[in-house]
């Protein structure tokens, strides 16, 4: 028998990007389905970039993840976007189709699979609130949106930012969103059906740091999440618990955009658990 010396390449580009965790957890995804992939996270300038993505056709790698600074700049150096990414405007996953570049974005894929498989919520016609309007909150909006929201209000520090956000939902979907500026002890309507914390308010390690809203208006059949990866439980969350609330975290979210990134390039189904207990294990360190 021929043996097969040669690995399936896939990984990160970004800078900095010594402290991205991404390859822990999906070594360990590539580990528990004896699949011989290996995942590198490569420090990429902004100027080498069109280099970078050159280098993913020419090493016939499998596909790659983007991190700051590429995810938007990269759409420029791919073959298809998918339209979901397009309407996002950034890409956090390539995959290599045959040598046809193809850009993704998992992130709010992750999001919307954490709140149907940890919280069995259907999002149809349901009332949301998200808390930013930078990259994550603009992944999670758009995906909201496809899947039928039925009304999405964006609350932001910077107008420009929240307004465009709004305006591109409701201008490309079918689900109707608002933009409210945010004041401080901002109040959630009664009507809120999910919370969600799209700032980066809360990561390490600012951990006691905490979105300032009127807390007394979360209520016990709501849903609130952060996107917030490390640490898992926040502030945030953890005053949401306490007012009855179901806690999604972004070490969920995290993970599933993983899982699904994992599916696009193998077309195994990705051990789930495997993956957030090799992260879990990273953040707790
Ligand atoms: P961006 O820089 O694009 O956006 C940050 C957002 O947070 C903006 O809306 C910004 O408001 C708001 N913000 C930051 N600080 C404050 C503050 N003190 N008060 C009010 N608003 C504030 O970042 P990303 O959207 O890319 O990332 C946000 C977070 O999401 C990060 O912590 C990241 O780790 C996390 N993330 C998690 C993922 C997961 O899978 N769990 C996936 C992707 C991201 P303004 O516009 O006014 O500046």
């Amino acid at each position: 028998m021929s043996e097969n010396y040669k690995d399936e390449l896939v990984g990160v580009f970004g800078h900095p990007v010594a402290e991205n965790p991404t390859i822990i957890m999906q070594e360990a995804a590539f580990e528990a389905k004896n699949l011989k992939w290996r995942y590198l996270t490569i420090e990429v300038m902004p100027e080498d970039l069109e280099t970078a993505v050159d280098g993913i056709r020419a090493m016939n790698m499998r596909g790659m993840n983007l991190t700051i600074p590429h995810k938007v700049e990269v759409l420029k150096y791919l073959d298809r976007i998918m339209p979901d990414a397009g309407l996002i405007g950034a890409v956090n996953t390539i995959r290599n189709e045959d040598g046809i570049l193809i850009g993704e974005n998992t992130d709010g894929k992750g999001f919307m699979r954490s709140l149907r498989d940890d919280a069995g919520f259907d999002s149809s016609g349901k009332e949301f609130v998200i808390l930013g309007a930078g990259g994550a909150a603009r992944a999670i909006g758009v995906e909201l949106a496809i899947a039928g929201a039925g009304r999405i209000t964006v609350v932001n520090r910077t107008e420009s930012r929240g307004e465009e956000l709004a305006r591109l939902i409701n201008e490309k979907t079918d689900a109707e969103a608002v933009f409210v500026k945010w004041e401080p002890g901002f109040s959630i309507s009664v009507s809120t059906d999910v919370l969600v914390n799209a700032t980066s308010i809360g990561l390490y390690p600012d951990v006691d740091a905490e979105p300032d809203i009127d807390y007394s208006c979360i209520k016990d059949n709501m849903i609130v999440c952060d996107v917030i990866p490390n640490p898992p439980y926040t502030p945030f969350l953890e005053r949401a618990a306490e007012a009855g609330a179901v806690t999604l975290n972004g070490l969920g979210m995290l993970v599933y955009q993983g899982a699904i990134g994992f599916k696009m390039w193998t077309g195994v189904d990705a051990p789930v658990e495997v993956m957030h207990d090799a992260l879990a294990e990273v953040f707790k360190g």
